[in-house]
């Protein structure tokens, strides 16, 4: 089995500024995120070696670090495509439609992400998701990377609230980093990934 690396950066480190900043996503990205490739990819390997000698006695603690790890990678590499240079404005098209059918209107739905954002206890995410059994777009919140979230999730969106997510520049003020990152989103990528989500059955 190939271990899973580090995807690069779509655009330089100081591409976002003076949204996002330049010391805080090369520490993110090339740190933190590149741990949880790290992660990951230590835990199956220890998964491999168990199925090898036929011992299992770990196996609870290398499945919470699957979890852990893999939720990590997975939606790290969702939010660096999330963002973009000179990204913002409002969903057009099919996601705006998609978000208007799901929440009402774009104002409704950007309420509820950046509440659900900025009160995530803890350590975690708020996350915009095509579940694929309930056929519908939802607003989840995700502690850590991989508690509260639900089956047939498939995230579009995701809003990094960790404090290594924005400390430097924000410190204590998530709410800060959360309305700055709508000046950064790019509606682009989240309605291909909804496109692609939608395809999932
Ligand atoms: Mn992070």
């Amino acid at each position: 089995m190939e271990p899973y690396t580090l995807p690069p950066l779509p655009y330089a480190y100081n591409a976002l500024e003076p949204h996002y900043d330049e010391q805080t996503v090369k520490l993110h990205h090339d740190m933190h995120h590149a741990a949880y490739v790290k992660g990951l990819n230590t835990a199956l390997e220890k998964l491999e070696q168990a199925r090898v000698s036929d011992d299992f006695a770990l196996v609870k603690h290398w499945e919470r670090e699957v979890a852990f790890h893999g939720s990590g990678h997975l939606l790290h590499s969702i939010f660096w495509t999330n963002m973009k240079p000179k990204g913002g404005g409002e969903p057009q098209g099919e996601l705006l439609k998609a978000i208007t059918g799901s929440f009402g209107s774009y104002a409704a739905f950007k309420k509820q992400i950046v509440a659900a954002a900025n009160a995530v206890e803890g350590s975690g995410w708020a996350v915009l998701a095509w579940n694929t059994e309930m056929n519908s777009l939802n607003v989840y919140q995700a502690e850590k990377h991989q508690d509260l979230t639900i089956w047939g999730a498939i995230p579009v969106l995701v809003i990094d609230v960790w404090e290594h997510a924005y400390y430097l520049k924000y410190q204590n003020k998530r709410p800060d980093w959360v309305n700055a990152f709508f000046n950064i989103v790019n509606w682009d990528d989240v309605e291909k990934r909804l496109q692609k989500a939608k395809s999932c059955r």
